[in-house]
């Protein structure tokens, strides 16, 4: 962006990744901008549970690392010592039997929480909490919003940004725009039911990892296995998007009755466990997108998100990245 301009403003929905890695590169191109985001704290879906004395990574488990510049991302985070490389221990389980997973892959979480890098982001950038956005609008060439908790945002912006699961995006984006809103509609999003286990001692189980095929579970993990926990013994049970969506309305005994009664067949017997759950309304999905993400030059409404761009951590963090980047160019050529 030229220097000697004023600064353009953006808000930015969300401070899941898309959203800070989209701020983050903004702010590196010379915009202004500003977070906002109903959650206490950033990562979104990369996230961790604490509890007194444990803790449990409960959305994204670990994530991959293919393209150049995540990579580079991905290092930097490394040497800020807030991700590193995780190798389980891996079994799949499929047709009944157990057989040993794929090694070779290079898995990658954050330290000593998945939601450390969203942290480690989140420093440098303007982010509201405990702010959900529920209604915005365009008036005279700028961007207006209003929050539930506090009302009218007083300040204007010269673009906006959702990056925000699409049934989230649709709500907001069908009352100003209907070719947006009926994208958002297009994507169909699962939820995911969550439980943590946690014990006393260490579980004996002949994996860190593992992927069912078939029944109710797709994972199951034991999260002291990853870099930097501490703690006590803590153990992550997904159920599949299938289930958990048809279940979604399920209350939380009974979902978790259902889900430690398909561990225990798989062999984590969690009877004497504490237990937590959790029930993910928007856990996957996504649309086969060109770019990655959505780009309105005319309103200056654009989109972002893991749902535009493969449905996953670097999915989600390469389409805020390169939303960013698209908008300063055209910030160049189409002020
Ligand atoms: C159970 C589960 C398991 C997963 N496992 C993996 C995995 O192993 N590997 C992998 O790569 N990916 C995994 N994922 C997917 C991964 O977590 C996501 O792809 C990624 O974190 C999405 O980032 P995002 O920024 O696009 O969206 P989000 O992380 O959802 O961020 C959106 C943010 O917007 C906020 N928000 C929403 N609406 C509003 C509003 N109206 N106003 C203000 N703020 C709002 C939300 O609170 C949230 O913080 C998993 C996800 C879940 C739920």
């Amino acid at each position: 962006m030229n220097k000697l301009k004023p600064k353009l403003s953006v808000a930015i929905i969300g401070a899941g990744l898309a959203g800070l890695s989209c701020a983050d590169r903004l702010q590196t191109l010379g915009f202004q901008v500003h977070v906002y985001e109903k959650s206490r704290g950033p990562s979104g879906r990369m996230s961790t549970r604490h509890g007194e004395g444990w803790s449990a990574d409960h959305g994204a488990q670990y994530f991959t690392a293919r393209d150049p510049v995540f990579i580079e991302a991905l290092n930097t985070w490394i040497k800020a010592g807030v991700a590193a490389n995780w190798n389980p221990c891996l079994s799949i389980y499929e047709g009944e039997q157990w057989r040993e997973g794929n090694s070779t892959e290079h898995r990658y979480v954050g330290v000593p929480a998945m939601n450390s890098p969203g942290q480690y982001l989140a420093k440098t950038i303007s982010i509201e909490f405990n702010q959900t956005i529920d209604k915005i609008y365009r008036q005279d060439g700028k961007w207006f919003l209003h929050g539930l908790e506090n009302g009218e945002i007083t300040q204007s912006f010269d673009y906006l940004v959702l990056a925000i699961p699409s049934p989230q995006s649709y709500a907001l984006a069908k009352l100003v725009d209907h070719s947006i809103g009926a994208i958002c509609s297009s994507v169909n999003m699962q939820g995911c039911w969550t439980v943590m286990a946690r014990f006393s001692d260490k579980e004996n189980m002949p994996f860190d990892a593992a992927f069912i095929n078939g029944g109710i579970i797709s994972w199951i993990s034991r999260n002291n296995s990853k870099p930097g926990r501490t703690g006590q013994e803590a153990w992550t049970i997904h159920a599949n998007p299938q289930w958990s969506q048809q279940w979604i309305e399920l209350n939380k005994e009974e979902a978790s009755k259902r889900i430690l009664e398909s561990a225990k067949k798989l062999g984590l017997n969690c009877q004497n466990a504490e237990i937590s759950i959790h029930r993910w309304r928007y856990a996957s999905g996504a649309i086969n997108t060109e770019m990655g993400f959505i780009l309105n030059e005319g309103s200056k409404l654009n989109l972002c998100g893991d749902w535009l761009n493969g449905g996953r951590v670097e999915g989600a963090w390469l389409s805020g990245y390169k939303l960013a980047n698209a908008m300063n160019i055209s910030a160049e050529t189409n002020p």
